[in-house]
């Protein structure tokens, strides 16, 4: 089975939630669904013959037999024929297991995550695989032994905002995820994420070998087999930023932090060079490129970039490059340090 394909997802699970810092965390059983989509394809099934009722995945059964007949050094059957109508389907493995889900309640002025754009899922993702191996230390388990994911709330505002899961792989539950749902063990998780700690968790990832090694995420720190299919999202430095601000709701997201300005230059240089009359410029601290008419200003992934919008630090940029009569356009004036890194534009 492809790993690639396999998704982990739950419903809308029955406990209550408990305000605590700048973050919600309930716990209890749940139904948790894997997800197997066959990479995007799905599956498609249908009668082998009429004679019978048993349905298959016909071209799958093809591809398998001819591999296996390769196998032996002989030459492949002519195959199966679907017979009667092709469902196309993806397979669902439900269990029912302890879980926990987190939110964070504010995240500030001038930021947010929003499950529905990439950045915002990269966040939420990375925290949940950071707090699995967080979990895992704290509990001295395997990751393995939890499943991590995240889920899509729609407000009554018609805003959508993204909680994270954790739960027990074990059917019936382990009872991991309901201790590590209680508030001041979520802290605590939180804290070894987001701050030095005796556990060291925090500190492996910030000191240079790795930090000035990793642009977006590694087996290090956040990458592994089970959560391959999410590999180009995951960033730790967006993890640790969405940590911080659960802790604590004044938390200012910026782009000057010793942790994000390696990879901020490294975003303006990467413009630069996909951009033959642009050159690398500076507005209030912030890095950009400019062909003395037009700026394209670095931002941090989490910043809503929309006049009105926009927190102090990306004000201030803008405010000083119309100050020096630079155009910002507002559909590509703004390049986040996550879009630069994954897409040479
Ligand atoms: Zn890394």
């Amino acid at each position: 089975m492809n790993a690639s394909a396999i998704r982990p997802k739950i419903g809308r699970p029955q406990f209550v939630m408990h305000p605590h810092l700048n973050f919600d965390v309930g716990s209890g059983q749940g139904r948790l669904h894997v997800i197997n989509d066959n990479a995007g394809r799905l599956f498609n099934f249908s009668r082998r013959s009429a004679a019978s009722d048993s349905m298959i995945d016909v071209s799958a059964a093809n591809a398998a037999d001819a591999k296996h007949a390769v196998s032996l050094g002989r030459r492949p059957s002519p195959g199966l024929v679907p017979f009667g109508p092709v469902i196309s389907c993806a397979l669902a493995a439900i269990s029912d297991t302890d879980m926990l889900l987190l939110g964070i309640r504010d995240y500030g002025a001038g930021c947010g995550v929003d499950p529905r754009t990439p950045q915002g899922r990269a966040a939420l993702y990375s925290l949940a695989f950071m707090l699995r191996r967080a979990a895992a230390v704290y509990l001295d388990i395997q990751d393995y032994e939890l499943k991590a994911g995240i889920r899509s709330q729609e407000n009554p505002d018609g805003t959508v905002t993204g909680q994270i899961f954790l739960c027990d792989t074990l059917e019936n539950g382990a009872g991991y995820a309901t201790h590590l749902g209680v508030a001041a063990v979520m802290q605590d998780l939180l804290e070894m994420i987001a701050q030095p700690t005796p556990r060291e968790f925090h500190n492996r990832l910030v000191a240079p070998p790795h930090a000035e090694a990793c642009d977006t995420s590694c087996p290090d720190c956040l990458r592994s087999y089970s959560n391959l299919a999410y590999h180009n999202l995951l960033d730790w430095r967006l993890g640790m930023d969405i940590a911080t601000v659960a802790l604590d709701p004044h938390t200012v997201l910026s782009l000057a932090s010793p942790r994000w300005r390696r990879v901020a230059e490294l975003a303006a240089t990467t413009l630069e060079s996909a951009r033959p009359r642009f050159n690398r410029t500076v507005v209030a601290g912030l890095p950009a490129v400019t062909d003395g008419r037009e700026i394209i200003i670095v931002t941090h992934p989490l910043w809503w970039t929309e006049r009105g919008g926009q927190g102090a630090e990306l004000r201030a940029a803008c405010d000083e490059a119309a100050a020096r009569g630079l155009q910002i356009d507002p559909e590509h004036g703004f390049v986040s340090v996550f879009e630069a890194l994954r897409r040479p534009a």
